[in-house]
């Protein structure tokens, strides 16, 4: 049962350049702006943050309004557009982990998810998430009105609720089951059932938001990547030391994921170890 690898990547800025600041910027927006006038102005008063960037789109869709009549279909149009922006060595970082664990064990197996704070509607919009990933997970916003356009939030990510996914993951609840059925993650699974152990991940994230996975990982004693902007100054200030200081995480990269740069290269190696230690259990019979 545990012969699968789960690789979980975070998207906005480890993926990809962050989504919603490319969206904003597309329909005129003022990035700075917007996350440092409105967007501190809510948290300031309690918003969470993610709920308050939900918010602050929310308010800005409308006839007139900065993004206009938007609708679930333009986002997945814009996130489509994602798809020439990808960080170096994406998507044949998925091809290549394939092989190796392949060439390993036939029967180790490897697959890919996001967990996102940003919007799912634009995550899903992407030819290389829907070609790549098994499951992706975003904030849903629901819409209303003919022709539609966005009028509520129906599921946010915040920071802690992304240990949430790792779980469904986890337990083997899929991702199409888990969007119709809530309350399917706190279901009992006895752990030498649970479909990928926590150990059989390796989780890449950017950010503050990724401190939970971090750190739920870390007890399982699983392999987590920081990702690096060395442009980001407030970040490099911040979070990065944060990351390190206290083994968040176990080193931190550029997001470059080809075979030579130093992200991309210790991925291949840490499947490959994964991979060969799940396929040693397997052939000793111990699974668990
Ligand atoms: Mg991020």
């Amino acid at each position: 049962m545990s012969n699968i690898i789960a690789v979980i990547f975070d998207f906005d800025d480890t993926l990809v350049p962050d989504a919603t600041n490319q969206l904003l910027k597309f329909h005129g927006i003022d990035v700075d702006k917007f996350w440092k006038d409105t967007f501190s102005k809510l948290t300031s008063t309690g918003f969470d943050p993610t709920l308050a960037y939900l918010k602050l789109v929310l308010d800005i869709v409308g006839e007139g309004k900065p993004l206009g009549c938007l609708s679930i279909q333009q986002l997945n149009e814009f996130g489509k557009t994602l798809d020439t922006m990808f960080y170096s060595g994406i998507p044949k970082l998925f091809d290549d982990l394939k092989a190796i664990v392949k060439g390993i064990n036939e029967f180790v197996s490897i697959e890919f998810y996001i967990i996102s704070g940003g919007l799912h509607a634009i995550i899903e919009g992407s030819e290389v998430v829907k070609n790549h990933f098994t499951g992706y997970y975003g904030c849903l916003l629901g819409e209303e009105g003919d022709p539609p356009r966005i009028t509520s939030i129906k599921r946010a990510i915040t920071f802690t609720e992304k240990t949430r996914y790792i779980f469904e993951i986890n337990k083997g609840i899929r991702y199409i089951d888990a969007m119709s059925d809530p309350f399917s993650v706190n279901k009992y699974v006895p752990k030498n059932e649970r479909r990928i152990p926590f150990g059989n991940m390796i989780y890449l994230g950017d950010g503050y938001s990724d401190v939970p996975c971090f750190s739920l990982l870390a007890v399982h004693n699983a392999t987590s990547f920081g990702i690096f902007s060395p442009q980001d100054k407030v970040k490099t200030q911040n979070s990065y030391v944060n990351m390190v200081q206290h083994n968040r995480v176990q080193s931190i990269h550029s997001p470059f994921y080809d075979e030579d740069s130093d992200l991309g290269s210790l991925l291949r190696v840490a499947v490959t170890t994964l991979a060969s230690s799940i396929s040693l259990r397997l052939q000793s019979g111990y699974v668990h």
